[in-house]
């Protein structure tokens, strides 16, 4: 399998960005061996493009951004005008991802991300499911892509496993949404790592590696050789990004949301080229595997 492009998450490098952080992370992305960078596009980190894109284009590099809603804009709301905030909110991640010459928006950008209160309401789901089909339409127009990221039980009620993403997906019924797969949450909630990526074929859109402890790749108890089996097995061609997270860095609204407690790691270069060697022994592993026809 040759994936289109390896990513890795901005916050191994930084958990602001200055003009000085954005360098020091897309220098430092390039350096490690990776040819995109993930940005979560957090208020606090106010991204201009006009000071980022040019840095991005420097070192060559693709983006995504990565979004997640909170209560005041969370579109599984009953209410109205916390549906219509969150519309606005995606709609504009999807333009600052747009102008960053970005292709993919992608998180949990179909509900809060938090430990969830109760289960999501019939009326809520049907606030997503259209809020998302807009959202798809805006962003698709723009060239931009969304991924709806699965997460684990104490971060959304919504989306826990990709059979679920899919149905979500069924029901959104837009080509320009996709599934986000991620084995972190995958080893939470689901039955085995292959499983799910053999369900989602030619629908997933988009991949984070993250080990179970969210550290360093190959240190914690994720089947990685599963994985990458079944990614081999469907002929994926998209992204594969590395995602992991350490005290040692932090955005606080978004570690925190995550409860990123410990420092897993201190250095992000060590971290970050062990993780581009880790996925490249997993991917050397399945090239004897021809993918089924698609
Ligand atoms: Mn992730």
């Amino acid at each position: 399998m040759t994936p289109e492009s390896f990513g890795i998450h901005a916050l191994v490098w930084t958990g602001t960005w200055t003009p000085a952080d954005a360098r020091k992370a897309l220098s430092g992305t390039r350096q490690a061996g990776y040819t995109r960078i993930e940005l979560p596009l957090l208020d606090t980190w106010n991204i201009d493009p006009a000071v980022t894109k040019p840095i991005v284009d420097e070192f060559g590099l693709k983006v995504t951004g990565n979004q997640f809603l909170t209560e005041v804009n969370d579109i599984t709301s009953e209410d109205p005008q916390i549906v219509a905030a969150g519309e606005a909110y995606l709609k504009k991640s999807a333009d600052l991802v747009a102008a960053l010459g970005g292709d993919l928006l992608c998180g949990t950008v179909y509900s809060r991300l938090g430990r969830p209160e109760k289960p999501v309401s019939p009326r809520g789901r049907a606030n997503c499911v259209a809020t998302l089909r807009t959202v798809a339409e805006h962003a698709g127009n723009l060239g931009v892509k969304l991924g709806l990221e699965l997460c684990n039980r104490y971060e959304t009620p919504l989306l826990n496993t990709a059979r679920q993403a899919l149905d979500l997906l069924d029901e959104i019924d837009h080509p320009n949404a996709c599934v986000h797969i991620d084995t972190y949450h995958m080893h939470i909630e689901e039955t085995d790592m292959a499983t799910p990526v053999l369900a989602c074929g030619t629908r997933l859109g988009y991949v984070h590696v993250g080990e179970s402890h969210r550290g360093p790749l190959g240190t914690g108890t994720v089947d990685y050789p599963s994985f990458f089996r079944a990614l081999a097995t469907i002929g994926y061609t998209g992204p594969v990004t590395f995602e992991s997270f350490s005290s040692a860095v932090l955005a606080p609204e978004l570690t925190h949301a995550l409860c990123i407690w410990r420092d897993l790691w201190t250095d992000s270069t060590t971290l970050a080229t062990s993780a581009r060697q880790f996925i490249d022994a997993q991917i050397r592993a399945v090239d004897p595997i021809r993918p089924l026809s698609r």
